[in-house]
């Protein structure tokens, strides 16, 4: 058993566990709202607690520049600077820096030099100084420098960026670390089963605290994803928690659980949010519709989110048209709401050993809802 992480129940490939963290215990599997910023956008901490939320993400990239990790740690540490006591991970920056592909200056061994999407100016991550950056900000768990390339680049391209994942993440399994903080390591390769497999070897050799699926979920063919996922989660080591970086949407959160992934993360519900469009059982609600203009019913009757036990959905759709930010806020919270609650459904489920039949009637549910 190990000390950080007990898996407590089995269903086919899927795992209910506990992750323990210098700032309290994470039952998985969980789905991590994203705080890019140092906030989830409009959410109060005091509400995300509330919601249900076991765990916060934070994005280094961001916070490195805007305020700087300096400034946080003479603050106190992120948690205390954005009010909240509960765990939080943060990325590496990597993805950010590599996604952002024509902000790319140069790559090499040591690292990546890049400007920054702030205002231009020269930067370089390496493994040694994103360790640094979250030993400063103070998160519970911290996560590798990786190299991420976008989907369907020339395999060696892909080969390239599998053997410097791992020689970063070699690196900084040796940096200095904050007191009790985490450390996950990042296996790429895309979909290419002998570089997956080969990245995974190499990283699960180094003995981190817990291990990501990165370069997934990138544009890739969905079916292709959770094919990969299914022999590449369980691939990892089985008794470290396993990440799936960046999924959220509700049908994608059950086939990933399914499939042995024990942590996920994505803007999704927020995003969708902000967008006018409400996650529900009724398949996604777009607020701005005509259709509730006078609909005096909640979003969804069971959910005991503030919007739905207030607020109709005409007045919701009313605050959407209007732009005003209540609207957003509303929406916010009930769509993280849900994504929470059906993760924490999953968890229930998967200890009682009905996972499959839960899955497939929520599924079932949500694909009626879009027909
Ligand atoms: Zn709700």
């Amino acid at each position: 058993m190990s000390e950080t992480y007990t898996v407590t129940a089995k269903d086919g490939a899927a795992r209910a566990g506990l992750l323990r963290t210098t700032h309290g215990e994470v039952p998985t599997p969980a789905f991590m709202p994203v705080g890019t910023k140092g906030t989830v956008k409009t959410v109060d901490p005091e509400e995300l607690r509330a919601l249900g939320t076991p765990i916060l993400l934070g994005n280094t990239y961001h916070l490195h520049f805007r305020p700087g990790e300096d400034l946080i740690a003479e603050l106190g540490g992120l948690h205390r600077f954005m009010g909240w006591d509960g765990p939080i991970l943060t990325d590496s920056g990597g993805f950010q820096v590599f996604s952002l592909r024509d902000t790319i200056v140069a790559v090499d061994d040591d690292g990546v030099t890049f400007r920054s999407v702030y205002d231009g100016a020269a930067a370089r991550f390496t493994p040694e100084s994103v360790a640094g950056i979250q030993a400063a900000l103070g998160s519970d768990i911290a996560m590798c420098l990786d190299i991420c390339p976008p989907a369907d680049v020339p395999r060696t391209e892909l080969a390239e960026a599998v053997r410097r994942t791992t020689l970063w993440a070699r690196r900084q399994h040796e940096a200095p670390r904050a007191e009790g903080q985490l450390l996950f390591g990042i296996a790429q390769g895309a979909s290419d089963s002998e570089l997956r497999r080969r990245s995974i070897a190499e990283i699960a050799g180094l003995g981190f605290d817990g291990h990501a699926l990165g370069g997934l979920a990138i544009g890739e063919e969905r079916g292709l994803m959770f094919e990969t996922t299914e022999w590449a989660a369980n691939a990892l080591p089985a008794d470290k928690p396993r990440y799936f970086m960046g999924i959220g949407d509700p049908e994608g959160v059950l086939e990933v659980i399914e499939r042995g992934v024990d942590m996920f993360d994505c803007v999704l519900p927020t995003r969708t949010a902000r967008t006018g469009s409400a996650l529900t059982w009724e398949g996604r609600l777009n607020l701005r519709n005509a259709r509730f203009v006078r609909d005096p019913r909640p979003l969804d009757e069971r959910c005991p989110c503030p919007a739905c036990t207030r607020f109709s959905r005409a007045y919701l759709r009313h605050l959407i048209n209007q732009e005003e930010l209540l609207g957003l806020r509303l929406l916010s919270l009930h769509n993280l709401r849900f994504v929470l609650d059906l993760t924490a459904n999953a968890r229930a489920a998967i200890e009682e050993g009905r996972l499959a039949a839960y899955k497939s009637e929520a599924l079932g549910r949500l694909a009626s809802a879009a027909a």
